[in-house]
């Protein structure tokens, strides 16, 4: 069963009860609504994209700029449904999901690991079709 997650106080909705939760526009400005809108926790009144948990940082690198992103899955994903935060790594020459964690705490010292990797020039280049994907060694 799909369940959707609040990644300020991590309560888990069913699909209906996520639903159910009230909504608010995604810029407070804004009338008329037109750029959408987003759930509120209903435990802790998060909006589920404004105040998604999310930590991000630019690292320049040999091969250019990376942007290593990591961010609270609003769906948990993996077999068994616990993967509940992702990195994805983003640069001129591809995009990729770095790896999946369960816990915050992990997703945190990922998110690090990552970085000084780059940093230190501590990683491969795979060219996949157009595509030139980075793996940490
Ligand atoms: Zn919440």
């Amino acid at each position: 069963m799909t369940r959707y997650m609040c990644s300020q106080c991590h309560v888990l909705y069913t699909f209906d009860e996520y639903r159910a939760l009230e909504s608010q526009s995604l810029h407070t400005d804004d009338p008329n609504d037109q750029y959408g809108v987003e759930s509120v926790c209903g435990e802790c009144g998060s909006g589920f994209h404004s105040e998604k948990w999310r930590l991000r940082d630019e690292i320049e690198t040999s091969v250019g700029d990376v942007v290593v992103s990591t961010v609270a899955l609003l769906i948990p994903h993996g077999i068994n449904r616990d993967q509940l935060y992702e990195t994805c790594l983003f640069s001129e020459t591809g995009n990729r999901v770095a790896r999946r964690y369960e816990t915050e705490a992990e997703a945190e010292v990922g998110h690090e690991k990552h970085i000084s990797a780059l940093k230190s020039n501590n990683f491969t280049k795979e060219t996949t079709g157009e595509t030139i994907k980075i793996t940490l060694e």
